[in-house]
């Protein structure tokens, strides 16, 4: 892997370049955190991150929230170096109770929308009193699931991006910025 300047980020054969810049993800992170403030006022909402890909969206969110709030992690794989399989590799379950508990559900990025339909479902099965999802980012034209998403960072093109929390093949998630495969 090698990062030769800020402008471009090379893993094997694969070239990324700069597609949103951090301050504009602080930016809207910040208005995300905003709305749930207003909307979770009266209500000690459960956060569950999904890990691996959310976690650095998660903690600036959480960050901005001034509600209280708790967290837990799930995690889960779906994808196979740039193409989504479609098929949950794992979940790592929940410990704690959710039965009658306000979930938001936060995803670093709803793609096919398998994944977080997979995990709705199996949220659902325990009855919590709700499930909001919120995540980074969403690419509408790939979108195979009817599915609300409450909180969406940007909306982008059907591209493969990383940075930020998200990976090309577990390489490249600690970048401030999120970085785009050059076409
Ligand atoms: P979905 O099930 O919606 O097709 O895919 C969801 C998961 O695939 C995301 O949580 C994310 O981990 C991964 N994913 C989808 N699109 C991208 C992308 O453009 N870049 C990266 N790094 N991961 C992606
Ligand atoms: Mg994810
Ligand atoms: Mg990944």
């Amino acid at each position: 892997m090698i990062f030769p300047d800020a402008n471009m980020l090379a893993i094997n054969d694969k070239r990324f370049v700069p597609f949103i810049a951090a301050e504009a993800i602080q930016t809207r992170i910040q208005e995300l955190a905003d709305q749930i403030n207003q909307e979770y006022a009266d209500r000690k909402p459960l956060i569950v991150v999904v890990l691996n890909g959310a976690f650095i969206f998660a903690a600036d969110l959480m960050k901005n929230l001034t509600i209280p709030c708790e967290v837990t992690f799930i995690r889960v794989a779906s994808y196979t170096a740039t193409e989504s399989t479609g098929q949950l590799r794992q979940i790592l379950g929940l410990s704690e109770t959710i039965t009658g508990r306000d979930l938001i559900v936060i995803e670093d990025i709803v793609d096919t929308g398998l994944t977080i339909c997979e995990v709705c479902d199996q949220l659902r099965s325990q009855q919590p009193a709700s499930i909001a999802i919120a995540t980074l980012l969403f690419k509408p034209t790939a979108l195979k699931k009817s599915i609300d998403l409450h909180y969406v960072g940007f909306e982008i093109e059907n591209r493969f991006v990383l940075g930020y929390g998200l990976d090309y093949d577990g390489i490249g998630r600690n970048t401030k910025d999120i970085m785009v495969l050059e076409e």
